[in-house]
């Protein structure tokens, strides 16, 4: 039982019966009510068992004199119509008892110290807030890919560095080969009280700082404190089509939660090299190429083999008369986009001028020269320069 149960239940009500029922109509009420729910009583009737639960819990509290007063006064501190979080309900209330009594100092630290003090000492489970369930930090780390793996997708192994529980110790702070005790100042409430006349405030234990335990010979991995830094690997799949400088969230790969609470998400900023001989670079979903053609291609027409990233040579019509630098779409051979649509391949042609040039070759292109001799590509240039 937690704070929480006692701030949500109404054992009173559970037992039906008042809040001025003396321990004798309690205990009747109780039997009564015990007889008609138990299980074996309502075999496989988990209504009834759940039923038989709640009467049990409600039972323990009000039949213990100590336990009721304070079930008691938690109530009417709070007027027992408080709706905690996480009560299964679905209810629109997102405030968090950790956070309002936990807090170290301040008065939401004396409230929560009171509290922890009013339900840690004989709950048995959980005392006060520390053991709440907690999420698990959020993670940050980076990859390089290939540019291969970017555009296919991948698997990548990541080296996590982070705090956690001490593996030494297993987070129990003590030396090998020996445990914690038990405190014997608190006896592992982890509660120590002070007087103050008529109230008795309740605070960590001094002797164990509130851990109900101590340890007579600390880990000298972490030196008692049962945390350490520690480096875990995970493995992780990049999906297709990431970017270089883009951020991917894997959603419970973070540090690991505490007490049972959730991961947290891990992010990863993806870096892509180049291609390898910068033979295809990227822009967004497209793939981009820029590939070679001879002047009599471009000119004439042609049609000509063009690379795709993985794939067999995609083949591609260049029209007659093709100016270098023209680029041409080849659909559907680019980068796989989030929805599932595929990006394109952009080829670029570069129109090759030959460095050296055998005697026919020669002897054609002046016969080439000669047959398209009177047109000066820089008639335009000349005469606008001037104007
Ligand atoms: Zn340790
Ligand atoms: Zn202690």
């Amino acid at each position: 039982m937690s704070t929480k149960d006692y701030l949500e239940k109404d054992y009173y009500k559970t037992l039906g019966v008042t809040k001025g029922a003396s321990a004798d109509d309690i205990k009747k009420s109780y039997r009564k009510l015990a007889r008609k729910y138990h299980p074996d009583a309502n075999e496989g009737d988990a209504k009834a068992e759940a039923r038989f639960k709640e009467i049990s819990e409600a039972y323990t509290v009000l039949s213990d004199e100590g336990r009721r007063k304070e079930y008691d006064e938690a109530r009417s501190l709070f007027g027992g119509g408080v709706r905690m979080p996480g009560s299964g309900t679905g209810g629109g209330y997102n405030f968090d008892l950790g956070d309002l009594f936990g807090g170290a100092g301040g008065a939401g630290g004396r409230l929560g110290d009171l509290l922890g003090g009013v339900f840690g000492s004989r709950s048995g489970g959980t005392t006060g807030t520390r053991a709440r369930p907690r999420r698990g930090a959020d993670v940050e780390t980076e990859t390089t890919l290939s540019f291969s793996d970017a555009v296919n997708g991948a698997t990548v192994s990541l080296r996590l560095t982070g705090e956690g529980p001490c593996q030494v110790c297993k987070g129990t702070g003590a030396k090998a080969g020996t445990v914690p005790r038990v405190c014997p100042t608190c006896e592992g409430t982890g509660q120590g009280s002070r007087n103050l006349g008529s109230f008795a405030f309740s605070e960590p234990c001094r002797t164990c700082r509130g851990r109900g335990l101590v340890v007579d010979d600390p880990c000298p991995t972490c030196s008692g404190s049962g945390r350490a830094m520690s480096t875990r690997t995970v493995q992780a799949r990049i999906p297709a089509g990431v970017d270089d400088g883009q951020r991917i969230k894997l959603a419970g790969k973070g540090a690991r939660g505490e007490n049972g609470g959730p991961p947290g998400d891990l992010y990863v900023r993806v870096h892509v090299q180049p291609h390898p001989h910068g033979t295809f670079g990227r822009s967004a979903a497209n793939l981009t190429i820029t590939v070679p053609v001879t002047f009599s291609e471009a000119a004439l027409g042609a049609e000509v083999k063009v690379p795709s990233l993985g794939g067999m040579p995609v083949s591609l019509r260049i029209p007659a008369g093709t100016p270098s630098g023209r680029t041409f779409r080849v659909r559907g051979k680019g980068v796989r986009r989030k929805d599932g649509t595929m990006g394109d391949l952009l080829v670029t042609v570069n129109v090759q001028v030959p460095a050296t040039l055998t005697d026919k070759a020669r002897t054609a292109l002046e016969q080439f020269r000669d047959a398209t001799a009177g047109g000066d590509p820089r008639a335009d240039l000349l005469r606008d320069a001037n104007s």
